[in-house]
C-alpha cells in the first residue's frame, strides 16, 4: 500500500480535494493518505515559506503529494509557495494536457489534444528580483543548458512513450537572443536525437495565436516557465473551463499532482467547483505510481459522467447538459459510473 501526501489547500481546495478522495478510494486503489499542512493558514501563522516541516517531511519520506490549490497572501514577505516546492524539490517538469472533449464539453476546437510541457524551475520564476532605486525593480531571467536539456529530454521522451508525433518549441528568441537562444538551440541539438519525432519552432507570441486560433495544429509543446504558464491556461479553457485540466510536477525522485487554477476565492465555500482539474491530476498520480487499473477506471467513469451530460456550473449547457450537479453530486456521479 503506497502512503500518498495530501494537502487540501485553501478556497475551494478542501471541496475539490474531498470529491477526489472518494472517487480514489471507490476506485479501489491500494493507496492510503497522509494529510500535511501548508498554504494560508501556515503562511499567517509567520512561516513565510507556506509549508510546515512536517509536511516537508512527509513530502520527502512518501515522495509524492497530491495538492489542491493554494491562496498566497498578498503584501511583501510571502513566498509563493508553489515556486519554493517546484525548486525544493527539483520538479523540473510541468507536464499539462488539454484535450477537447467535444461534443460533451463544448469547445470550437473539437480535434484539440495538446500537451504543454513547461520548464518550471528557471526563467523568470527562479526569484531573482533586485529593487534597484525606490523606482527601478530587476528580475533576472536565468535559463542554464543542464535546465534545457532534462525539459526538452523529457518532452522527447514523453512524446516517444505516449505515441505522440510532433515536439513543437516555443521561445522568444528573436529578442532574447541569449537566454531564449539556449532553449531554441538546445531544442535543435536534442531534437536529433529523436529522428521519429515531427520538430518545429514558432516564436511563442505567434505560436499562442496559433493554440488560441487551430490548437489542433500541436501534440506536445515544450516552453520556458513563464509561457508555459500563461499558454496552458489559455488551452485549458479553450477545451471548455479552467476547471478541468490537471498537471505533473516531476522531479528525479519527487512528484506533485495539482489542477492548474487556483483556489477560486470567488465561488470558495459555495460546492459549486468542478473538482476535474484536481480529479486529472490524481489520475496522471495513480499512473505514476503503477495504480494504472485504477487509474483507468476513474478516468474512463470521469468520461462518462461527462458524456451523461452531469455537468458543474462551469461547463454546464442548457441545450447540451442534462443535469446541473454541485462538487459533491459530481463525485458520486462519477463514482455510480465506476
Ligand atoms: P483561479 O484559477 O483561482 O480562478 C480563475 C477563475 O476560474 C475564477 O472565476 C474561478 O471561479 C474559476 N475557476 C477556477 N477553478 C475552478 C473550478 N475548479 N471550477 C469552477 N470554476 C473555477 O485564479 P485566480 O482567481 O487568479 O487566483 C486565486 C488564487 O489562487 C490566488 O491566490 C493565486 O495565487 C492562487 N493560485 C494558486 C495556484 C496553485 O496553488 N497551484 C495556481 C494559480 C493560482
Amino acid at each position: 500500500m503506497k502512503t500518498i501526501s495530501i494537502a487540501k489547500g485553501d478556497g475551494i481546495g478542501p471541496e475539490i480535494m474531498n470529491a477526489t478522495l472518494a472517487i480514489i478510494k471507490a476506485s479501489g486503489a491500494a493507496v492510503n493518505f497522509e494529510e500535511v499542512q501548508l498554504g494560508k493558514e501556515v503562511y499567517l501563522s509567520g512561516n513565510t515559506s507556506g509549508i510546515t516541516p512536517e509536511a516537508w517531511e512527509s513530502i520527502r519520506r512518501n515522495k509524492v503529494l497530491l495538492k489542491a490549490p493554494i491562496t498566497t497572501p498578498q503584501g511583501g514577505g510571502y513566498k509563493s509557495l508553489n515556486v519554493t516546492m517546484r525548486k525544493t524539490l527539483g520538479l523540473y517538469a510541468n507536464v499539462r494536457p488539454c484535450a477537447s472533449l467535444h461534443p460533451y464539453v463544448t469547445t470550437k476546437h473539437p480535434d484539440m489534444d495538446v500537451v504543454i510541457v513547461r520548464e518550471n524551475e528557471e526563467d523568470l520564476y527562479a526569484g531573482i528580483e533586485h529593487q534597484q532605486t525606490p523606482d527601478v525593480v530587476q528580475c533576472l531571467k536565468l535559463i542554464s543548458r543542464p535546465g534545457c536539456e532534462k525539459i526538452i529530454r523529457y518532452a522527447f521522451e514523453y512524446a516517444r512513450y505516449n505515441n505522440r508525433k510532433k515536439v513543437t518549441c516555443f521561445s522568444k528568441d528573436n529578442i532574447m537572443k541569449q537566454t531564449d537562444g539556449l532553449f531554441h538551440k538546445i531544442y535543435n541539438e536534442v531534437a536529433q536525437e529523436y529522428p521519429d519525432i515531427e520538430k518545429e519552432h514558432w516564436i511563442v507570441d505567434i505560436g499562442a495565436a496559433k493554440v488560441a486560433d487551430s490548437p489542433e495544429h500541436f501534440d506536445v509543446i515544450v516552453m520556458p516557465n513563464l509561457y508555459g504558464d500563461i499558454i496552458s491556461d489559455i488551452a485549458a479553457q479553450i477545451t471548455g473551463s479552467v476547471g478541468m485540466a490537471g498537471s505533473a510536477n516531476i522531479g528525479e525522485s519527487v512528484a506533485m499532482f495539482e489542477a492548474i487554477h487556483g483556489s477560486a476565492p470567488d465561488i470558495a465555500g459555495q460546492k459549486i467547483a468542478n473538482p476535474s482539474g484536481l480529479l486529472r491530476g490524481a489520475i496522471m498520480m495513480l499512473n505514476h505510481i503503477g495504480e494504472n487499473e485504477a487509474a483507468q477506471s476513474i478516468h474512463n467513469a470521469w468520461l462518462l459522467t461527462l458524456e451523461q451530460g452531469i455537468h458543474t456550473a462551469d461547463i454546464f449547457k442548457e441545450n447540451i447538459s442534462s443535469r446541473k450537479v454541485n462538487t459533491e453530486e459530481f463525485a458520486h456521479a462519477v463514482i455510480a459510473n465506476m
